[in-house]
């Protein structure tokens, strides 16, 4: 397995540089910069979204026939790892991360003609309803129905912590069709237009004052039996491979190998109480050193799933072995940021955004008041996408076959 970037990829990063360098304006750096949840605002996403649309980069998980980039794993990585580096805001990856390959994978010709181009062009906006209240780690006991009816199903019951479902138009939401069966068998996988009577979206406030998640009511909500992805009873194979793509092949490493980064650059300069910096504080700067270590040793493990995706196999428990690592660092790193710029970093303010001349003005700097609402919303690293404890198990079945 060689992990060295050969010529082409060199090159290939020296091209992304230079877009990067023309393209991707100051404003959406910092507003990616002071966006303390895991998802940027549409706004920002939008307009990247829209910038990488027009330069043909947008699709890089997709096929080639369906908008893709053609690019290798490796090449998809360094794209990811630049754009961390740079500061772009994040994707809307509900559609063009999860759904899309959900989509080349299992949909129908017509739901590939219909929605991809949408995902893809920003027209549509999407989010997933999975969880449910009482089935978030036992997912497969979930509850709401979908009965059908003629040309239609008939959809009643309720989603939790659906991300951004208040944008959202669309959801890709699974329904039990089936209640005779083992509670696995009985799932199925099917598109719902948001825009129609019978769904209410409810906001949950987060610790730090987002509304990033909410409550969805689906009553007697309705879906052509056309926009069914799959079959009836395939929901849970469609969602396991959905949750694959949500943990693996993953490139989370370089978010955090930016913000240690800044971190460091930052606390050449930050006084630390004591007369000198905070790179000089001992305690700080081994702190930051381990969890430096730790994000380019989850790196290195990130480039060899790819090697292995390269060889066309499937990375397996390994994704959750970075899922749980990733947001663990996760969490230090934001803990880091709230430690280096001590009172200014614990003040919590909760107007949004906090990019934009309308935003509140920080008492120090953006780094300083983004630090407190960070490390507030990233105790959900280690929730959403299945919580740690769920991916210990996967990895004690798995790995060490417990
Ligand atoms: C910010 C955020 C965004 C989210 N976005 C979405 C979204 O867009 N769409 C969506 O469908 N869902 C979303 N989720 C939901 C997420 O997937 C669930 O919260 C997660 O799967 C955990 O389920 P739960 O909240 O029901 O907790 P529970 O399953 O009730 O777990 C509670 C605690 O018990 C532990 N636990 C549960 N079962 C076991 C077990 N068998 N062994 C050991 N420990 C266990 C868990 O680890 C956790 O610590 C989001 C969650 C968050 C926090």
């Amino acid at each position: 397995m060689n992990l060295e970037l050969d010529q082409d990829e060199l090159g290939f990063r020296e091209e992304v540089r230079a877009f990067l360098a023309e393209h991707l304006p100051q404003h959406l750096r910092d507003g990616a910069a002071a966006t303390p949840t895991v998802f940027a605002e549409p706004d920002i996403g939008r307009e990247w979204q829209r910038i990488l649309h027009a330069k043909g980069w947008l699709g890089y998980h997709w096929p080639l026939q369906h908008g893709g980039t053609g690019w290798t794993p490796t090449q998809r990585y360094i794209f990811e790892r630049e754009c961390a580096l740079a500061d772009a805001p994040g994707l809307p990856v509900l559609g063009l991360k999860l759904l899309g390959p959900v989509l080349h994978a299992f949909g129908t010709p017509a739901q590939q003609s219909r929605y991809l181009p949408r995902i893809l062009s920003g027209e549509d906006y999407w989010c997933q309803g999975f969880s449910e209240p009482g089935s978030g780690s036992d997912l497969a006991s979930l509850k709401t129905t979908a009965v059908r009816d003629g040309d239609r199903y008939r959809i009643n019951g309720s989603k939790i912590w659906t991300t951004h479902a208040h944008f959202a138009d669309h959801m890709f939401c699974l329904v039990r069709t089936d209640s005779t069966v083992k509670a696995q068998a009985g799932i199925s996988f099917i598109l719902i237009d948001m825009r129609q009577p019978g769904v209410t979206v409810r906001p949950i406030i987060g610790l730090a004052g987002d509304h990033e998640v909410n409550e969805v009511f689906l009553d007697d909500v309705v879906a052509p039996v056309s926009d069914l992805v799959g079959q009836e009873g395939q929901g849970w194979t469609i969602a396991k491979f959905l949750l694959e793509n949500e943990r693996g092949g993953s490139c989370l490493a370089p978010a955090l190998i930016a913000a240690l980064q800044r971190l460091r650059a930052a606390g050449e300069h930050q006084p630390s109480g004591t007369g000198g910096v905070m790179m000089e504080d001992s305690d700080f700067a081994d702190a930051l050193a381990r969890v430096e270590l730790e994000a380019q040793a989850l790196e290195v493990t990130e480039l060899r799933i790819l090697a292995e995706i390269a060889h066309g196999r499937k990375p397996g428990p390994q994704t959750s072995m970075v899922k749980m690592v990733a947001s663990s660092l996760r969490q230090e790193v934001d803990a880091l940021a709230v430690r280096l710029h001590g009172y200014a970093g614990l003040q919590l303010e909760t107007r949004r955004p906090l990019y934009g001349n309308s935003s509140a003005e920080p008492i120090e700097s953006k780094a300083a008041q983004v630090a407190a609402p960070a490390y507030l919303n990233s105790r959900a690293w280690t929730i959403f996408g299945g919580s740690n404890e769920i991916q210990r198990t996967i990895i004690a079945k798995t790995v060490l076959g417990l």
